[in-house]
């Protein structure tokens, strides 16, 4: 067996312990007898599965005790309309600050439940940074504020977390929750899909403040109606508890690195090696102002484009796959996950070295 270094955006790499021990169990988890995926989501075991994994996430945020934490599925692009349907309450419009193409969907998708304001776009510079809090035009009669945290395909991501007062700050955190501690009191909803950073796809995490919970509109399906799920333990429909199970390993492989903390500091080290190396290369660069650049996901160019086939190539060659660009950036991408390790940064580090010493 040889595992290669994938630097995909998602689904991605998982940590390898998390994955030996799913394999350990799966005909017999714990002594059940049963696979996880072959269990009831009403039994005792999945019962005890789905607490930890609850449990183990809201230790490692510092959930407080007047959000719930609901595991739904449709992904992030589900949430991008799942989201208006809950959190409008009455009101007609909702803020978007625009800083990607993850953002433009979200605008997109809302729109067909509300008047959207574009608060702030980062358009003018291709979305290559954030704008800052005092260029914003927010509405206080807005129902939410909307942000992606992490723009995957851009490349770009918060520092700092934007305050909006009384208006809920809602973050889709598809990309880089887990990454770094978070302070969830200042969000009144944050939404990830999970197949970036804690687990399989299929599972949508959503963290949403008590008194956002029981307006939703009429429409909304029953599944879909975070009041509903939270009544009934985000079992109002068969959860997908196999994800669910190993969102619960990841966690629990979080923690046993240090936590949230520790685990922001592994990443900022992994993206220096690779920014460093981008700064200082005449061949090789990042589109991104450096304020706002992305610990999880870095776009990177190489001089001459007619290269890049060569250069996938080459890392292919060196068991370094998934360094594609996003069909709308083109260019190269390296997704570097919680789970990526440092040696799979210096690899790719060392392998664009030779690269750029063999077509310079
Ligand atoms: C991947 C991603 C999405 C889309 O997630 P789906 O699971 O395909 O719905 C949305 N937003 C961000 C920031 C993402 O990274």
């Amino acid at each position: 067996m040889s595992r290669v270094f994938n630097f995909s955006a998602g689904p991605a790499t998982l940590p390898e312990t998390v994955l030996r021990q799913a394999a350990s169990e799966m005909l017999d988890w714990q002594g059940s007898g049963m696979s996880v995926m072959e269990m009831s989501h009403r039994g005792k075991e999945f019962t005890t599965i789905h607490a930890q994994a609850h449990s183990l996430l809201r230790e490692l945020l510092s959930i407080p005790d007047n959000y719930r934490v609901l595991f739904l599925q449709g992904g992030a692009i589900g949430q991008n309309a799942i989201v208006p349907m809950n959190l409008l309450r009455g009101k007609a419009s909702a803020d978007y600050v625009n800083t990607g193409e993850w953002s433009k969907r979200s605008i997109q998708e809302a729109q067909a439940f509300c008047r959207v304001n574009v608060a702030a776009s980062a358009e003018a510079s291709q979305f290559t940074s954030i704008p800052l809090q005092d260029q914003w035009r927010l509405d206080p009669n807005a129902a939410y504020v909307h942000i992606c945290a992490n723009e995957t395909i851009g490349g770009v991501e918060y520092h700092w977390t934007p305050d909006t007062g009384s208006v809920p700050l809602v973050a889709d955190m598809s990309s880089n929750l887990l990454s770094k501690p978070v302070d969830v009191r200042k969000f009144g909803l944050i939404y990830a899909g999970a197949q970036k950073n804690m687990g399989p796809s299929g599972l949508t995490v959503v963290i949403v403040r008590d008194d956002l919970l029981g307006g939703a509109l009429p429409i909304t399906p029953s599944a879909f109606d975070y009041r509903q799920q939270a009544d009934n333990d985000s079992m109002l429909n068969t959860p997908p508890t196999y994800a669910i199970y190993i969102l619960g390993l990841v966690c629990q492989w979080v923690k046993d690195q240090g936590g949230l903390q520790a685990m922001a500091q592994h990443n900022q080290t992994k993206a220096a090696v690779l920014y460093d190396f981008l700064d200082n290369s005449r061949f090789f660069s990042s589109p991104v102002a450096r304020a706002d650049r992305s610990l999880m996901n870095v776009p990177f160019r190489l001089k001459d484009a007619a290269l890049d086939d060569v250069f996938l190539k080459g890392a292919q060659a060196r068991g370094m796959v998934q360094l594609k660009g996003h069909r709308v950036l083109g260019g190269m991408r390296a997704s570097i996950y919680n789970a990526m390790p440092l040696e799979g940064v210096r690899a790719l580090v060392a392998y664009m070295q030779e690269f750029e010493q063999q077509h310079a």
